[in-house]
This record gives structure tokens, sequence and C-alpha cells, in this order.
């Protein structure tokens, strides 16, 4: 592996949140430039290292926010509109409904995404809601 490849798969597995690219991208400025930075993410989740979906929000507009597959891997997340954080909210739950879909329309699922949006606890204390 790289000296850049494992730089970016520590800082994935560093971290608690989906991170973008243009995030990781920041944070590995020092070390490598952003075409690196991508190009070494598409390999670490063609390879399965990494797990990637895509979330458009107000902040940030369309990413792809990655996670290491060695640390929480899919996950279902919830993310605030206010602060952009995202909180984690487990692994999957959606095993036994995959395969109640598999059976019924005889297609074979290979992956999903889960997340939802909204406003979190503490933005909502502070913004009075
Ligand atoms: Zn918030
Ligand atoms: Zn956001
Ligand atoms: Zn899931």
């Amino acid at each position: 592996m790289t000296k850049a490849r494992k730089a970016i798969l520590r800082a994935l597995e560093n971290t608690t949140e989906p991170t973008s690219v243009t995030e990781l991208a920041k944070q590995l400025s020092d070390f490598c430039d952003p075409a690196t930075v991508y190009r070494n993410l598409h390999y670490l989740e063609k390879n399965s290292l990494a797990t990637s979906f895509v979330l458009h929000c107000s902040e940030h507009g369309t990413e792809r926010y990655y996670s290491a597959k060695a640390g929480k891997g899919h996950h279902h997340w919830f993310h605030c509109e206010s602060c952009h954080r995202f909180i984690d909210l487990g692994g999957c739950f959606y095993t036994e409904q995959m395969r109640q879909f598999e059976s019924e329309h005889g297609f074979t699922i290979h992956d999903h995404t889960f997340y939802l949006t909204g406003v979190c606890q503490s933005c909502k204390e502070e913004l009075g809601l």
C-alpha cells in the first residue's frame, strides 16, 4: 500500500463520522493533492476497505462521504441540516427486509444507502425549536 493510501485509510479509521472527499483533501493537503485523495478513495472502496454514500446538503452541496470498512462500515446516519454533523443510528437493521425484497422481486441487492436529514437536538435547543 502506498504512503498516501495508508494516510487516507488512517484518517478514515480515526473518525467516527463519514467524511467528505473535500474534507479529507483538506486534512491531507500537506501530504497529497486532491486528485490523489480522490483516486485512492476510489481504490479503497473498490477493494472493500472503505464504503461511501452521496449526500446532498444545503451547506456542502452534493458530496460523497467515506467511512473505513474496518471501523463503522455500512451504518445508518442522521445528518443535521444546521450544524452538519452526522449522528450514528447504528448498524443495518434492514437485513430481513432486504431478503424479503430479493425473494419478492428476484433481484440481488448489493448495496443501499440510508440516512435521515433534519435538525439535531442541540441545534433545536439553540434555535429555540
Ligand atoms: Zn445540529
Ligand atoms: Zn450538511
Ligand atoms: Zn443499511
